[in-house]
């Protein structure tokens, strides 16, 4: 008897990882052959935090990840208001317009809080939302920094197995994503605009120094003279920062996306970077740079997930969560000592 039941249950294990690596199967299959739906449910395994999950995504992924070399990573940053979907859905049009096929995602630490990102609001980008050649993913809803950072990650490289050939990531909201965004990109583009005769201040020196070009936009109108100066100030600003490591010297440039002006020379800067990078060998070492760092993130994630998703442990973080309200132990000790008890 027990052993029938013991055969059974292998069975069932059997027959479900079959199935599972079927669905894998299709899954990829639909992906590569331009199946908008397949995409789609790929992401949305490649999102779930449930650790089961996690398996199947990784055998996806592994699958994908031999597409990624030749396509173009582009992170473009800048103010809320900036012009970013602006310029973004401008831009991504001269792509598909090209023959390219885009997709944006978003990097949004801040969606989790706001409850509900941005991007998820239909009318932004309209025009590049109904290009056939362009896909554009709503930041997900995650529930930590961490866990949407892994997402998009995934998402590009699900995107580019999908023969996308150029992937922008905006971000949005403030705080941490410029840097999260950097690390996932080849070219990193700031969206500035020309202000009061501040146009120095007020900007984090950190993402000066992490701009590939910085784009001057709404350069139209009566903003044409004042973005012209701008752009004089952060050329000589630029000069103060030390040179890069990959020898690329930072543009300026200037651009209205609502009039669609400029957006050619960015793109060509693009492919000029490109090009001198490919050339000197950085292109390749970032992304191997940037694997490491994708690895050892998705340790930290994983190991958080192995955790919480164990009932004993979530049961025992609840009661040490009482001990700590009645000030029965102090949370550095309370912390060591649960971890420590699960960690043998
Ligand atoms: P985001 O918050 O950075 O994504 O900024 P949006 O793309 O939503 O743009 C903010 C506002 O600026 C919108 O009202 C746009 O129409 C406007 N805008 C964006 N780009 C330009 C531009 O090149 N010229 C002008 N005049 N307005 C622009």
């Amino acid at each position: 008897m027990k052993n029938r039941l013991k055969n059974e249950a292998k069975r069932k294990a059997l027959q479900l990882k079959k199935e599972q690596l079927f669905n894998i199967e299709t899954l990829y299959n639909g992906l590569i052959s331009n199946d908008r739906a397949s995409l789609s449910k790929a992401i949305t395994l490649v999102e779930s935090s449930k650790l089961a999950h996690y398996e199947l995504a990784n055998q996806l992924l592994e699958k994908c990840i031999k597409h990624t070399n030749t396509t173009i990573r582009i992170g473009v940053t800048g103010v809320p208001g900036a012009g970013k979907s602006t310029f973004i859905e401008a831009f991504g049009k001269h792509l598909t317009t090209h023959g390219k096929k885009v997709a944006v995602l978003a990097v949004d630490p801040t969606s989790s809080l706001s409850s509900g990102s941005i991007l998820g609001d239909k009318t932004r980008m309209e025009t590049l939302a109904k290009d056939p050649l362009a896909f554009i993913r709503p930041s997900p809803a995650g529930t930590s920094l961490g866990g949407v950072t892994r997402k998009t990650r995934e998402t590009i490289v699900l995107c580019e197995a999908a023969g996308y050939d150029v992937i922008l990531v905006e971000t949005v909201g403030v705080g941490q994503s410029e840097t999260i965004v950097h690390s996932m990109v080849d070219f990193f583009l700031l969206l500035k605009l020309a202000g009061a005769g501040d146009e120095l201040q007020g900007i984090k020196r950190g993402i000066i120094e992490m701009a590939d070009a910085i784009v001057i936009n709404k350069a139209d109108g009566d903003n044409v003279k004042p973005s012209k100066l701008a752009k004089v100030e952060f050329e000589r600003a630029l000069h103060l920062y030390p040179p890069k490591e990959n020898g690329w010297l930072p543009k300026v440039l200037l651009a209205s996306s609502t009039e669609k002006q400029g957006i050619e020379d960015i793109w060509s800067l693009v492919n000029e970077f490109y090009k001198q990078m490919a050339t000197n060998g950085y292109l390749e070492d970032n992304r191997l740079k940037q694997l490491k760092q994708w690895f050892l993130q998705n340790v930290e994630n994983l190991l958080k997930a192995v955790y919480f998703e164990d009932k004993g442990f979530t049961s025992a973080v609840e009661e040490t969560l009482k001990q700590i309200e009645t000030k029965a132990i102090s949370p550095f000790r309370a912390a060591s000592k649960l971890v420590n008890s699960f960690h043998k």
